[in-house]
């Protein structure tokens, strides 16, 4: 085998390296295993090759645009046209150049349209009382975009290996005497953990937490992915590489794995002395969820600079909303007057709220 040429794996692309044991190529990252017959077959050649043209044809298909003022970057399909940011509604430029975009291999599509994002926008906002009066003028309302986001979801097959000190402690009293007494325990488990749908956001920015904060969506909606389904919608780009999510993505299957082990045991106390995950094999898929996203603007009363953005996102599928929504300083002052004067008065301070 010629050594000098690196060999990539067929499932993912990461870059396979030898294993002399077992005499097998063995991906670094999702740790498939292949003999080099799997590789020097043709077939493995045409299905990289396929994967490389369908890639290159997605490209094709979209355009890239980049906020002047957030630098937010989204793809459109080229019908759809993109003229302001959806996140700070400054004008977007068109990309000369798309750069490193390739296509999903699967999606969600929108569930229900923007005139029922609103409703349910509206809904949500009218539960929360302390916001703005202005909150609910169309003008604001109209700023919602039907955005797509980047995901990756994982599925992982493990070995996982567990092992702690645990106590069970007792304790009685006879006569003047308290007793205590603590039984120490080795603790070992171990066993084959199958991790399905972790679910990671493709995203580095401080949107992350407003997307963690949407999740989950439903893993029976997926769909194999097709151009039809952006038609209308924008597409954040994805600004984090697969290989950055590892560790994330690795650090959820200890914690998970790690609670499972533990919940097989029956001690007082527990304290885990090692910890060890074994991926035997992984499988990554890039995928796009929808998302509404709207955003409010806070004006300051003097000052422009001051004026401020509340975004929240809306799973496009759930209907599940995340986000910070806006305090009017002058209700909340009426408010707490309100409590102070009008204790006691429950039937007109019911009034007082129905009237704001
Ligand atoms: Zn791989
Ligand atoms: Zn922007």
């Amino acid at each position: 085998m010629d050594t000098s040429v690196t060999y990539r794996c067929l499932n993912c692309n990461g870059a396979l390296v030898f294993d002399e044991d077992t005499q097998l190529l063995v991906c670094g990252f999702c740790q498939s295993k292949f003999t080099e017959k799997d590789l020097e077959d043709s077939e493995a050649d045409k299905k990289a090759d396929k994967i490389e043209e369908e890639n290159a044809k997605f490209r094709a298909e979209i355009l890239e645009y980049r906020c002047t003022s957030c630098g937010a970057e989204v793809i459109a399909d080229k019908n759809t046209a993109a003229s302001t940011c959806y996140f700070c509604h400054n004008p977007v430029v068109l990309v000369d150049k798309l750069s490193g975009e390739f296509k999903p291999s699967k999606i969600i599509s929108f569930k229900f349209d923007k005139d029922e994002a609103k409703a349910t926008f509206l809904r949500f906002a009218k539960k929360k009382w302390f916001v703005p009066k202005d909150y609910f003028s169309s003008d604001q309302i109209d700023k919602i975009s039907g955005v797509y986001y980047p995901f990756w979801v994982t599925d992982a097959d493990t070995d996982s290996e567990f092992s702690a000190i645990g106590k069970n402690v007792r304790t009685w009293r006879a006569g003047d005497y308290r007793y205590t007494e603590t039984t120490t325990y080795d603790v070992y488990r171990r066993g084959d953990i199958h991790f399905e749908d972790i679910t990671t956001s493709a995203i580095s920015t401080e949107e992350k937490d407003m997307l963690e904060g949407i999740l989950p969506y439903p893993i029976e909606d997926y769909q194999d992915f097709a151009m039809p389904y952006l038609q209308g919608y924008l597409a954040k780009k994805r600004d984090i590489d697969r290989d950055l999510l590892y560790d994330e993505v690795k650090g959820r299957m200890d914690s998970y794995a790690e609670t499972l082990l533990k919940r097989t045991t029956n001690y007082n106390i527990l304290t885990t002395r090692h910890l060890d995950v074994a991926i035997i094999k992984s499988h990554w898929e890039y995928s796009l969820m929808p998302v509404w996203i709207l955003t409010y603007k806070k004006k300051h009363k003097h000052d422009s600079k001051k004026d401020k953005t509340y975004v929240y996102a809306m799973n496009g599928s759930t209907g599940k909303i995340y986000g910070e929504l806006p305090v009017s300083a002058f209700k909340l002052t009426l408010a707490s007057l309100g409590a102070c004067l009008l204790a006691g008065l429950a039937a007109f301070l019911v009034g007082f709220i129905g009237f704001m």
